[in-house]
């Protein structure tokens, strides 16, 4: 049973909707546990309802990702709830929409501590728990802008690049202890952070649709299949890689 996870214990931060949902009913639906881990308990329950509907355990985790304690408390109370922790999705993220020229240097740290740091502090607070188990999975959750640039989001993109160049960094350095560390690089996907972005900036809507080969915009359960497979182990040989689920978008011209 390649993509079995019964008895595994997940915890995804910013999990309360979007990706992160599509994620997380993939991994339930495989038989993990799963933590959702964010700032607003009562905004998670509508995603704790649907993972409990699923049949498996689903408990929510109060982890603010810019605060380095919260990280490390929210980490530790998930291995003590489940009793270990096998899986941790890097999947917090926001953005501020804005030519470099005008970000204030607030708002440039806001992005890459909710983005780069928060994934860092939450992979290392993981690490022993994993190391200790003999083997886990990082899934990091990067961007089209990892890879592309764009002229109203110049941190979002530094932490998207930088957080490939983070997943790959542990993916050396604990490939000894069995954990596996890689990237899904999402496309255009309908969540609240793209439908803020289609009323921010004229036009992406039809830009968006004309350069996806699939001629749609992705959905949060489009990500159930990719999730599955990075915390299984299906990919126990895979590790470091950075994976586009995008309907296309990277390869088009
Ligand atoms: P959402 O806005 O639905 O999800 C972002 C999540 O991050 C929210 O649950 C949010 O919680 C949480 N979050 C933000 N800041 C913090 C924090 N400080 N501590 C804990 N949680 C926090 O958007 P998406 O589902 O679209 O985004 C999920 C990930 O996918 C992000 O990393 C995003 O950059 C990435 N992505 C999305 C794409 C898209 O097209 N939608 C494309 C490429 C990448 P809260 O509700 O409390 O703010």
């Amino acid at each position: 049973m390649t993509f079995d996870l019964n008895g595994r214990v997940a915890l995804i931060t910013g999990g309360n909707g979007g990706i992160a949902l599509g994620m997380a009913k993939g991994l339930a639906g495989a038989g993990a546990s799963v933590a959702i881990a964010g700032r607003d308990k009562a905004k998670a329950e509508t995603a704790l309802a649907a993972l409990r509907s699923l049949g498996g355990k689903a408990e929510f985790v109060e982890i603010d990702v810019v605060q380095e304690e919260s990280c490390r408390r929210g980490v530790a109370q998930v291995a003590e709830r489940f009793g270990r922790l096998d899986i941790l999705v890097n999947n917090a993220g926001t953005t501020v929409r804005k030519p470099p020229e005008q970000l204030t240097a607030d708002e440039w740290r806001m992005v890459l501590d909710t983005n780069l740091t928060g994934a860092f502090l939450c992979s290392q607070a993981a690490y022993p728990h994993m190391r200790d188990a003999g083997g886990g999975k990082i899934i990091c959750i990067g961007s089209m802008m990892s890879v592309f640039a764009s002229s109203y989001a110049a941190p979002y993109s530094a932490s998207k690049g930088g957080i490939v160049q983070l997943a790959r960094s542990l993916a050396v350095a604990w490939a000894k202890d069995k954990i596996q560390v890689n990237s899904i690089l999402p496309g255009w996907i309908d969540t609240d952070l793209t439908r803020q972005a289609r009323v921010q900036v004229p036009g992406l809507n039809e830009r968006v649709l004309a350069r996806t080969p699939a001629q749609r915009w992705g959905l949060p359960d489009d990500f159930a299949g990719i999730a599955v497979f990075l915390a299984s182990s299906a990919s126990d040989f895979v590790t470091g890689t950075a994976i586009p689920v995008d309907g296309g978008y990277s390869v088009a011209v």
